[in-house]
């Protein structure tokens, strides 16, 4: 996404613009917490403010007891309910902030699961994920961050205004001290938030290879090959390494700030030195007197901190928007491919590659040259070629996982782009050689959250060949797989994984299912009976099969030949047998020596 620079006030309009809708709609009450905070602490500093000169009033008077036992009270009682009140008030809120951080985080994982896959290998896709992460929690504070933010400003709004009133009163030249001391701190902190965001960016890599790094050295399942290849040393040296990266940029961010920090105590010097001497000097020449001095002294100073406050708010608050800003753009990462909103209709489909080229994106070989391909509804056909022939990239087009670069791909004559996504996502089961299982229970991982008796499951366990396995169970379709989070989790074989895997597609019940080295990890008899069953398990679907066994090819209508990211040979098993010196011929020779 290209970065361009957009203007701070404009990011906090947006970024309030996204989350207090959602805030609001989520949890009602907790703007009404914020609210009589906001106003409980607007209230405090007047109290001593306009009682404290009553009491010098009568100190200097007519010193009545009475009167002056009812100011302090007032003073103590005022104050202390709002000291009792607000922690709690705090606690309250930040009940909510958990909630809030849970549901946006939820929210982040369903659109990264819902993001064109093409942008999970996108690297300013990933660097946009981690910033909206990191930006949305520990930076910004999340929805309870940006809203104390807000609340801080308006009760810092309601204070100043209440300080100008009794300033423009009595000793209006004390705005031009205040003033001219804030705007020098109002650069200051500019420059320290200029700096902190500076090193946000700078960590947003590092962080990202940090995280990768510690899910790596953790995750039980990357034990072996660690261990085997001896990969402790070289993971333990790149974590110190990111490590010091870290250190490093924390050193040079407290080195930068450090002269602007201390320059906040000169002002505040500065500050109190030309107050004392401005009133004084006004109460000397009979301009003031002492009461009002000392109410002067004390509205002086809250109206410093308050406009000194809102600033700092107002700064807080375009700083934690902009981190928080970093979620929204993710939210709203621009799609990697064309989707459009036609429906796919209920009919048999045609499936047309149509001179289809492909390059993968940030690389210049094409990998798929002109590819054109019919499919009919029911059709069996069975891709095989040497490694990197672009077998693969093949069936990633047809199930968009990217566009194609040149030419098309039909659905019933129509571009594939033209259709609802989801919908046309619907149309197929793919099998990928790198499927993932997940540590859920062997029903959830076959038929995810969709509705399905034990019945179904056994079903499909028997024709992928699992039965017997199944059967072994103790808790059956029930029982967990892997043991992340369940001791009594199974280890599935390879070959176990793959007929899950197999088993899982088939429950789709999609038009077309897609294997791709369905049976690279199964022993020879099962994989014998994945062929055999193949076209009960298959049905009357749409089936391409992508494979390195040209045994396979025996069971398809059709076998296409890939040979360079082009079609090299295409027809039934027994036409491209009869090719002489065909690659089809020659690799099935090859391949029958070790069979026989
Ligand atoms: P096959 O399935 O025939 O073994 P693939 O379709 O997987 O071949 O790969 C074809 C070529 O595309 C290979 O050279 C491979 O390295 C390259 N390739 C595959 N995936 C990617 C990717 N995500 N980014 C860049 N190149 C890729």
């Amino acid at each position: 996404m290209s970065e361009k620079k957009e203007n701070s006030l404009g990011v906090a309009k947006k970024t309030l613009k996204y989350f207090l809708p959602i805030a609001w709609k989520l949890h009602k009450g907790y703007f009404f917490l914020g609210i009589a905070k906001t106003a409980l602490n607007a209230v405090y500093p007047f109290i001593s403010i306009l009682i404290l000169p009553l009491i010098i009033q009568e100190l200097l008077g007519e010193r009545d007891l009475f009167k002056m036992l009812l100011y302090v009270v007032i003073i103590v009682a005022g104050q202390g309910i709002i000291n009792l009140a607000t922690p709690l008030l705090n606690i309250q809120m930040e009940k909510y902030d958990e909630r809030f951080q849970n549901y946006f985080t939820c929210e982040m994982s369903r659109r990264i699961m819902e993001l064109d896959f093409q942008l999970t290998e996108n690297k300013d896709a990933l660097d946009q994920a981690e910033k909206a992460r990191t930006g949305m929690s520990w930076y910004s504070g999340g929805v309870h961050g940006i809203c104390t933010d807000v609340f801080n400003c308006v009760s810092e709004i309601i204070r100043l205004a209440g300080s100008v009133l009794l300033i423009a009163l009595n000793a209006p030249f004390l705005f031009v001290i205040t003033l001219t001391l804030t705007a020098l701190n109002v650069l200051r902190q500019n420059k320290l938030n200029k700096i902190e965001l500076e090193s946000y960016q700078n960590l947003s890599k590092t962080n990202r290879i940090f995280s990768y790094l510690g899910w790596e050295l953790h995750n039980f399942r990357y034990a072996k090959d660690i261990r085997l290849y001896g990969a402790k040393d070289m993971m333990v040296e790149k974590v110190k390494y990111y490590n010091d990266k870290q250190t490093d940029e924390w050193a040079r961010k407290a080195n930068a700030t450090l002269p602007f920090e201390m320059l906040g105590n000169v002002f505040s010097a500065a500050r109190d030195i030309a107050t004392y001497f401005y009133l004084g000097i006004t109460v000397i020449t009979g301009g003031m007197t002492i009461p009002i001095f000392t109410q002067m002294l004390s509205v002086g100073g809250t109206f410093h901190n308050s406009t000194q406050s809102l600033m700092d708010n107002i700064q807080q608050l375009v700083k934690n928007t902009s981190y928080a800003y970093e979620y929204v753009k993710f939210m709203n990462y621009p799609a990697a491919i064309e989707k459009g909103d036609l429906h796919v209709k209920n009919q048999p489909h045609t499936i047309e590659f149509k001179n289809v080229s492909f390059t993968y994106p940030n690389t210049d070989v094409k990998v798929l040259d002109g590819v054109s391909i019919t499919l009919e509804q029911g059709e069996h056909l069975s891709v095989v070629g040497l490694n990197g022939a672009g077998k693969t990239t093949f069936v990633k087009l047809l199930c968009r996982l990217y566009d194609p670069t040149d030419g098309e791909i039909l659905l019933d004559g129509i571009n594939i782009k033209k259709y609802d996504y989801e919908e046309y996502m619907q149309l197929f089961s793919p099998v990928f050689q790198d499927f993932k299982l997940f540590s859920f229970t062997l029903k959830e991982n076959i038929a995810l959250d969709s509705d399905c008796e034990n019945s179904e499951i056994e079903r499909l366990a028997e024709s992928v060949g699992l039965k017997d396995k199944l059967s072994s169970l103790e808790k059956g379709a029930e029982t967990v797989l892997f043991r992340d989070f369940d001791e009594n989790g199974v280890e599935p074989s390879g070959g176990e994984q793959q007929k899950i895997a197999i088993a899982r597609a088939l429950f789709k019940k999609s038009p077309v299912v897609i294997l791709d080295e369905p049976t690279a990890a199964l022993d020879p008899i099962a994989e014998y009976d994945i062929y055999r069953q193949f076209d009960s398990l298959v049905g009357g679907k749409t089936a391409i099969y992508i494979s390195h066994r040209l045994s396979s090819c025996k069971f398809c209508d059709k076998v296409a030949v890939f040979n360079d990211g082009r079609v090299a040979e295409y027809g039934t098993h027994d036409q491209l047998v009869e090719i002489k010196d065909g690659l089809y011929a020659k690799m099935f020779a090859a391949q029958a020596k070790y069979y026989n």
